[in-house]
């Protein structure tokens, strides 16, 4: 495949338009298919895992001293960030957190409930609040200092994922919980990579075998099946039913990263929460550390923090509600015969969630960088280490931020036009794209306030 062929694809301005790359790259096809290799990964993943939570809990406390905050925080995070856009949901597939539950159930040391209705039904909000809870530790109790707080807080979601597996049959965790698997698949609703069917294969399918299982393998961890798979929401990209398969019908498509936000146009539930908690919580955590935080908050004492930092959660989950609500009412159209109502500023506004995660994330990652190396000498007395450092010009962060946002702001506006000029092609007048688009550029600025002067 021509490099302009790919390019081609990724801004194509036909959304259906996608290259199966198991087709182009049969040795990608391999790779998903060896269950062997991908074991041999995920035990990694497990000993990197297991390091960074006996390290934590028994290591240094001093965050000089301990490596695992830059390896936690600073590599493992804003790498996943990174592959929301470049392979989707693809770091579920290696994910270390099931493991423990996935040997628990070979051992046969799980009930099998059958998942509670409660749970399939509210899953959106459950693994929301799950996420929350997750960032308003991460922010108001200081975990990022903390080498123990971190472990402690790896090894919740690790229980969280074994529990569940010890209760119910396969991965219940991933398909209905789990709060980062939640933000990974609206963040990949983004991405240039899609997992799917060719759903005329399975138009004439009679096992479904890569839901069911087949001759004693199980299907789907996820209870899923590839013909069921519309969206990067829910698909782990596992590859495990590649080889239930027997009509070769999954692939792994390239496509524009535009394709899935312009066909679902925001209609998913937890879209439609997710996206403006996640960017209020982003709005705050760069108030948070800008220059223009109260010092009350600064230096309050832990409960006061917590408390405050709840407030400015809501506030800032409202605020990018407002904004949503503001959009739908400027762009005019939120219901259409053939799909129902949807929300037209969810999918406008995804890039910029997006930029602003992976700029939260970047920004700590070469923040901290200079000192990983040292860090590491200390711990394990490695004196040549203690030397292997460099130092960021000042100018890396708000060029990197910069960059970020205004690549994001073009992004929401593309997705605007092609759903102003060309989804509803004649139906939304231009002045109120151009105030739609004003919103965006507004959003961009909120910000922008806090975000620059970090730097
Ligand atoms: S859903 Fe969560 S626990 Fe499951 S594989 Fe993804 S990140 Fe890991
Ligand atoms: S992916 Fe394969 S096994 Fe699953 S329904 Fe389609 S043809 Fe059948
Ligand atoms: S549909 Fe296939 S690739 Fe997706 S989670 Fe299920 S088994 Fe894995």
């Amino acid at each position: 495949m021509s490099l302009k062929r790919a390019l081609k694809i990724v801004f194509d301005r036909v959304p259906d338009d996608t290259i199966d790359l198991f087709t182009v790259f049969p040795g990608l096809r391999r790779f998903f298919e060896r269950r062997k290799l991908h074991a041999v990964l995920r035990t990694i993943g497990d000993l990197v895992f297991a390091f960074i939570i006996l390290a934590g809990l028994f290591g240094p406390q001093d965050p000089k001293r301990n490596c695992i905050l830059y390896l936690s925080w600073g590599l493992w995070w804003p790498t996943i960030v990174l592959t929301w856009f470049f392979v989707g949901r693809m770091w579920c597939g290696f994910c270390p957190f099931p493991g423990a539950g996935r040997l628990a159930q070979s051992l046969g040391l799980s009930l099998n409930l059958k998942v509670p209705r409660f749970i399939q039904k509210n899953s959106p909000y459950l693994s929301l609040f799950l996420l929350c809870l997750i960032l308003w530790i991460e922010e108001s109790t200081g975990i990022k200092e903390s080498p123990r707080g971190t472990a402690l807080l790896i090894m919740a979601i690790l229980s969280g994922a074994t529990i569940t597996a010890m209760l119910f049959p396969k991965q219940a965790w991933c398909r209905y919980l789990c709060p980062m698997g939640r933000l990974i698949g609206v963040g990949s609703t983004l991405s240039i990579l899609e997992f799917r069917p060719d759903f005329e294969k399975c138009k004439t399918c009679k096992t479904f075998a890569c839901k069911r299982g087949v001759g004693g393998r199980t299907g789907c961890p996820v209870y899923l099946g590839a013909f069921n798979i519309r969206n990067n929401l829910d698909c782990l990209i596992c590859g495990h039913c590649l080889s239930l398969c027997d009509k070769d019908s999954p692939r792994l498509n390239l496509r524009s990263p535009f394709k899935e936000l312009l066909l679902n146009k925001g209609r998913f539930i937890t879209c439609s929460y997710i996206i403006p908690f996640l960017m209020g919580s982003q709005l705050v955590r760069f108030y948070e550390d800008s220059p223009f935080v109260f010092s009350w908050l600064r230096h309050g004492n832990g409960l006061e923090t917590m408390l405050i930092y709840s407030g400015l959660l809501v506030i800032g989950f409202l605020y990018v509600f407002v904004i949503i609500k503001l959009g739908a009412i400027f762009f005019g159209i939120t219901e259409d015969e053939l799909f129902g109502k949807f929300s037209p500023m969810v999918p406008i506004l995804v890039p910029m969630a997006f930029a602003g995660e992976l700029a939260y994330r970047l920004d700590y990652a070469v923040r901290y960088a200079p000192d990983f190396f040292p860090t590491v000498g200390r711990q394990f007395h490695v004196d040549f280490l203690l030397n292997w450092t460099f130092t960021v010009p000042y100018l890396t962060f708000p060029i990197m931020n910069i960059f970020i946002l205004a690549s994001s702001i073009a992004a929401c506006n593309y997705v605007l036009y092609r759903l102003a000029v060309q989804e509803f092609e004649g139906m939304v007048p231009f002045w109120r794209a151009a105030l739609v688009a004003l919103l965006v550029l507004y959003t961009g600025f909120s910000y922008m306030t806090f975000m620059i002067p970090v730097a």
